[in-house]
């Protein structure tokens, strides 16, 4: 479930992110009647099993069965469900067609959800570890090594999410960011999912990889997320 919007006096809209038909709308009929067959098993961040009917405009949800509620992990821990909220709002956007299959995006939905349910990692890392794969996954992935325009072999010093990642000195664009060193190994390790590398990084760079991740997804997705104001860094 990505999201719900009210339909009616009792009917619900709900965006799906699925496992072989990518992002569908679906109508759950009676939804927000307290006497509802669905409770609260449509609500965002939870992963069900459903069967829809073909409707005359959207489907129509007919049984949905609960697989991990993640919602119930999520709902009582404010940074946590911050940071899923940027996911779903990721996965959303980065699959712009509705039914056009995206199993990659699912699976790496999925796992996400279910890292930042856990509770094992600090969300900040687990959401900057997820939005770098969603994009990668997209097309967009970033270049932490060798440089994003010329390809000259790295390290480099300067980062512009306009340019896709890294830049030498003679590629180098005006207003890019000139991160430290260790930042841009944190940033590779994110993408790799090379958590030892992460866990033992320092706070600052930590944060300053958030802020260049956030830049490098409001670049892409041509706005930044109104969610991502609520994610502390
Ligand atoms: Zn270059």
């Amino acid at each position: 479930m990505l999201r719900t919007h009210k339909l009616g006096e009792a009917d619900r809209i709900i965006t799906l992110l699925t496992r072989s038909n990518g992002r569908v709308r679906a109508v759950a009929k009676g939804v927000r009647r307290t006497t509802s067959k669905f409770g609260s098993r449509l609500e965002p961040f939870t992963h069900v099993d459903l069967q829809l009917a073909e409707g005359r405009n959207l489907d129509i949800i007919t049984q949905a069965e609960t697989k991990s509620p993640f919602s119930a992990a999520l709902g009582f821990d404010y940074e946590r469900y911050t940071a899923g909220t940027v996911m779903l709002e990721t996965a959303e956007r980065l699959v712009s067609e509705e039914k056009q299959p995206s199993l990659q995006q699912f699976l790496l939905l999925v796992g996400g959800l279910r890292a930042m349910a856990s509770g094992e990692r600090c969300p900040g890392q687990v959401l900057d570890s997820y939005l770098l794969r969603s994009l990668a996954v997209a097309g967009y992935a970033p270049t932490f090594d060798g440089c994003a325009h010329c390809g000259r072999e790295g390290p480099h010093r300067w980062f512009n999410p306009s340019m896709g990642g890294m830049l030498c000195s003679t590629c180098r664009l005006p207003g890019s960011a000139n991160p430290a060193p260790e930042t841009i190994g944190v940033l590779g390790a994110l993408l790799a999912g090379d958590w030892p590398v992460v866990e033992i990084a320092e706070p600052r760079h930590l944060k300053e990889a958030g802020g260049l991740v956030a830049a490098f997804l409001a670049w892409h997705l041509e706005r930044s997320l109104r969610s991502m104001e609520h994610v502390e860094r």
